[in-house]
């Protein structure tokens, strides 16, 4: 029995074949189209390229506001596509039972049934892709509020703050994400075209990717930029702890690739900012262990407790 888990991102796609353990037997992935036509018939084609006689069902994480459990993309401030009816096209056209719900939902649940947060109860998932997603899983499901829980991303931080894609301001993304480390790094090496982030760059633009890379082979402006992007993280983690006291927090998606040179800054910051720091335990802040696959994982793993039709 297998599914086919799809992740709908903010810059690319991927879709997989998926064993009910959460194994991924094949995988796509492609750039994400930019228009609304290629939004809705994207993920459907990538699922096409997969699809066996013995698939079951279908899973689909969209980065954005997905209403659940109608399964529809509303809107999603790092995609093109406005409104999309996913679960009902999926349906429509393959004949089997399908699940969309938001990408960092999925990957909050992967990880807490077989990644970085196994047995743990009250677990949240960051995810530092384009933006900042987020997932909360409790006691093993995953907590939607009335729709759209979990959109920590969009938490203000700082009121009157820089515009946000998502048309409000002073957004905890706009301070700490793949978007805004790009933003940094470009800086970097347009102010220091002799610096490590510059020359990996080499004669593109250079990215959040170079800055890292640079930060791991001990270049010290590269370090502070991601240690200042930390204290940033760990202001808006203080917040989450004081609502939620997750026994765990996951951090994954690409800029958590850095690893310690990020998360050390960011648990100092965030025991600094969380109220009662002295009186609650730590909170332990870890890597997420099934890196950028989690969503993709995870929307698998939950089409294959669908119901069959
Ligand atoms: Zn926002």
């Amino acid at each position: 029995m297998k599914t086919i888990g799809i992740d709908l991102g903010g810059t690319k796609m991927s879709a997989g074949l998926v064993e009910k353990s959460g194994t991924i037997l094949e995988k796509v992935t492609v750039a994400r189209p930019s228009d609304d036509v290629g939004m809705a018939e994207g993920p459907l084609e990538l699922a096409s390229k997969l699809m066996q006689s013995d698939v079951t069902g279908i899973g689909l994480g969209a980065a954005g506001l997905v209403s659940w459990p109608e399964g529809r993309l509303v809107w999603g401030p790092n995609v093109a596509g406005r409104s999309i009816p996913f679960k009902a096209l999926l349906e429509d056209r393959f004949g089997l039972p399908a699940v969309v719900d938001n990408d960092a939902n999925f990957a909050a649940l992967a990880e807490s049934r077989i990644g970085a947060a196994r047995n743990r109860h009250t677990v949240l998932l960051v995810t530092l892709g384009t933006g900042i997603g987020g997932g909360i899983v409790i006691g093993g499901e995953i907590y939607r509020g009335a729709s759209f829980a979990g959109e920590v991303g969009h938490m203000v931080v700082d009121v009157g703050g820089p515009r946000c894609t998502c048309g409000q301001r002073g957004c905890w993304e706009t301070f700490a994400s793949g978007r805004r480390l790009d933003q940094i790094a470009r800086d970097i090496a347009a102010t220091n075209p002799a610096g490590l982030t510059a020359r990996l760059a080499g004669e593109g633009p250079a990215s959040g990717t170079h800055l890292t890379e640079a930060a791991i082979q001990g270049d010290a402006q590269a370090e502070q930029s991601l240690a200042e992007m930390g204290a940033w993280l760990g202001i808006g983690l203080a917040s989450l702890i004081a609502l939620l006291d997750p026994h765990v927090i996951v951090v994954g998606g690409g800029v958590s690739r850095a690893g310690d040179i990020l998360l050390e800054p960011t648990r100092r910051s965030m025991r600094a900012a969380v109220e009662g720091s002295t009186l609650r335990g730590p909170t332990s802040l870890v890597s997420a262990a099934l890196g950028e696959d989690a969503g993709l994982v995870g929307a698998g793993l939950v089409a294959a407790e669908l119901p069959r039709g």
